[in-house]
């Protein structure tokens, strides 16, 4: 009845040669099941932020941050960007996020995520926040000391993230003159959901409303530490092995210091992020079509069915050069869009539109290869272990995370229709 194929398939066949970095170290090794190489413990979680100091190696259960893969030597500088004042390097642009993201994708998702997602948290910081909240915040993340998050989606308001109802309520004891915005404090009440390394990050930059019913520009982005009076949070778990939770605001103490960019201006400090980091979402989708399809060239180059090799049905050869056309297609387009945020800014016209033409493009087309792929390898790739059931799980979030497929398509046809 089964055959004796390893369980997961280290071998991924040859690398085509625009991928990048297959020689950098993956945190977990190719193949390996990312779940088991940092813990299998699945046992429930409490609720709140657990103390990582004491015990930096504790294998994670559902929802919770892989340790290994953020404390030092974990390498979230790049997806942070670069030291003020630092000459840009190699690293640090949203096309080199993009080949991070994708060979760490192929190698391991989990290690994948980990980078990214301190990347989306701090990256708010990085390009809206003064000289005191980057020098307090940015280097332990760079150094993989500090987990961070990007909390704007709630229970009322995903797609239509404008309609956010955590509330910024004044309440007039800010910390003095020569702040940013006079000596107003507020106090944030509210949910946060589904919001990525919640509720184990360090700091968070939190969307709150600070002027009612005006929409998207009634929104402020704060930079909240973890250990405020009033913030607590719970994990969630989710289909993959993603750390994700949720959080409640009770009352939760911010002055003008910690307001990230200008007060009513948060919403534009969200979407510039989300340009900056919706190609490399696209990377990360290339990143597992790819191992996908070097797995599925790998199978059916070797298995053998009705006194042949599987890759000597046409059908079967046919739907493998498919797969590996889109994926290129999918590759090329998420290096354009990030070649032209690096080239032209975050605010150029176009910009929106390709970063969501990519995101939209690679995510799909991920799903479609991971599906074929699992389909060519028939019931194997279905036990839980083998690389393509791990893939099965990870490729469809993406779909729905910063911004569903319609949601790229609503945006894509804002800029086409002027
Ligand atoms: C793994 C994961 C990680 C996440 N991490 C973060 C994070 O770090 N920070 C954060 O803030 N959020 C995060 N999110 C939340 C994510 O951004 C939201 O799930 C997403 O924006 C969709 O919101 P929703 O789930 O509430 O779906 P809804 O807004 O309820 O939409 C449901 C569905 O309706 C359809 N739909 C919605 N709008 C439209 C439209 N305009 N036109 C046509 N169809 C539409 C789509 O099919 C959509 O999937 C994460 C989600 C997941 C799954």
């Amino acid at each position: 009845m089964f055959d004796d194929a390893p369980a997961v398939d280290s071998d991924r066949g040859s690398a085509p040669s625009v991928r990048p970095g297959r020689g950098s170290a993956p945190v977990v090794g190719p193949g390996q099941d990312p779940a088991a190489a940092v813990g299998s413990d699945r046992g429930s979680a409490p609720a709140g932020r657990p103390d990582r100091g004491s015990a930096p190696n504790v294998a994670p259960g559902p929802g919770q941050v892989p340790a290994p893969a953020v404390r030092p030597g974990g390498g979230s500088g790049p997806a942070v960007g670069p030291s003020h004042g630092a000459t840009p390097a190699r690293g640090t642009g949203a096309l080199d996020l993009c080949l991070m993201r994708e060979s760490l994708a192929y190698a391991c998702t989990e290690a994948e995520t980990a980078l990214a997602l301190q990347g989306l948290g701090a990256y708010p910081v990085h390009a809206h926040g003064t000289a005191a909240q980057r020098e307090r915040w940015l280097p332990p993340v760079r150094a993989g000391r500090a987990i961070v998050a990007f909390a704007l989606s709630e229970p009322g308001a995903g797609s239509d993230a404008a309609a956010l109802s955590l509330t910024a309520t004044p309440d007039g004891s800010g910390s003095g003159p020569g702040t940013r915005s006079g000596s107003q404090g507020w106090r944030l009440t509210g949910e946060k959901c589904w919001i990525s390394n919640a509720p184990e990050a360090d700091f968070y930059t939190v969307f709150a409303r600070t002027s009612p019913g005006t929409g998207a520009r009634g929104v402020t982005a704060f930079l909240v530490p973890a250990d405020r009076a009033g913030l607590t949070g719970t994990r969630l778990d989710m289909l993959s092995p993603h750390p994700i939770g949720a959080l409640v605001f009770d009352g939760v103490r911010v002055g003008p210091e910690d307001v990230l960019g200008e007060v009513d201006r948060g919403f534009r400090v969200a979407m510039t992020t989300l340009n900056r980091f919706r190609p490399s979402v696209g990377a990360f989708a290339v990143g597992m079509a790819a191992a996908a399809l070097d797995a599925t060239l790998a199978y059916t180059a070797e298995r053998e069915a009705f006194g042949g090799k599987l890759k000597d049905l046409q059908s079967v050869a046919h739907q493998v050069a498919e797969m590996a056309t889109r994926t290129e297609a999918a590759r090329l387009m998420v290096y354009a869009a990030a070649s032209a945020y690096d080239r032209e800014g975050a605010g150029a016209p176009g910009i929106a539109r390709r970063a969501a033409m990519a995101k939209l493009l690679a995510t799909e087309n991920a799903q479609y290869v991971v599906d074929a792929a699992v389909q060519l390898h028939g019931a194997r790739a279905l036990q839980r272990g083998h690389l393509l059931e791990h893939l099965y799980r990870e490729v469809r979030a993406p779909r729905v995370y910063e911004g569903a497929s319609e949601v790229q398509r609503t945006i894509i046809a804002k800029e086409l229709y002027g």
